[in-house]
């Protein structure tokens, strides 16, 4: 049978950064952001408008990014990462997979990511709500930065069983929770959560991540804590970590 052409992608965005979030903050990624979602947050601010152009940061770490027609190739990418590492050996953790919801693009990452793992191991940024499309897939990945997306946040009724589902499967790599939270975030919402993380394994790290607004902190110091306490009486390994590219003014 003859092989199938690798698919192209349309890409919002290629560039080398640290990641800003969740357990591996501070490491240096290559990121992919694919655009698209399946949610509709209310903080959510990826912009998914146009993905006519990608944008790609030529050299890494210069912040300058080109506008490249839509849709890219693989061989671009591996071309472009391989050209990151022989210019700085040793320097980047691995690759970001990133949306957006990049779970949405079963097909395409079924192609990509055997080729990709091949460049540096991947991680992938998930809102956490398509198990059946990550199934198939869970074997390539080293890390999964995982959502419980929480209704006082998103403004949408927060899946729980899916969720569950999800995290079944997440937790085959090496995998974290994140909660968004603010204010307005209910003990509840932190004590169901919690339960859920702890009954799929009690060492998953669950990250409380404040919710950002203008590049701030949006929560009192005080509320964090608090917070923390309370998912504490049920998880051994609960942190607050902020979005800290957001401060660094990086990618
Ligand atoms: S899941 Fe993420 S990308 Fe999707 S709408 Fe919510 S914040 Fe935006």
């Amino acid at each position: 049978m003859p092989m199938l052409p690798t698919p192209k992608a349309d890409l919002l965005e290629v560039f080398s950064s640290i990641q800003g979030e969740g357990i591996l903050v501070g490491c240096r990624q290559a990121f992919l952001r694919l655009p698209g979602c399946n949610l509709k947050c209310d903080y959510c601010d990826t912009q998914f408008a146009n993905a006519s152009n990608c944008k790609i940061e030529t050299m890494p770490g210069s912040g300058k990014l080109d506008l490249v027609p839509n849709p890219i190739e693989l061989e671009q990418i591996i071309a472009i990462i391989n050209g990151w590492k022989a210019a700085m050996p040793g320097a980047h953790h691995s690759i970001s997979i990133t949306g957006g919801e990049p779970l949405i693009h079963g097909d395409l990452l079924a192609a990509w990511l055997p080729e990709l793992t091949k460049v540096l191991p991947l991680y992938l940024e998930t809102n956490g709500t398509l198990p059946d499309e990550l199934l198939p897939l869970i074997d390539f990945f080293d890390w999964i930065s995982m959502d419980i997306k929480l209704h006082s946040q998103t403004g949408i009724r927060t899946d729980w069983d899916t969720h569950r589902q999800f995290l079944q499967i997440a937790k085959q790599a090496d995998c974290y929770v994140k909660l968004v939270v603010g204010e307005q975030t209910p003990d509840i919402e932190l004590q169901l959560a919690a339960d859920l993380v702890v009954t799929q394994g009690e060492d998953i790290p669950i990250i409380l991540q404040p919710v950002t607004i203008d590049d701030q902190v949006g929560i009192s110091t005080r509320s964090l804590l608090r917070m923390q306490a309370i998912v504490a009486e049920v998880s051994n390994n609960v942190r607050i970590i902020p979005q800290t590219h957001r401060y660094l003014g990086v990618l």
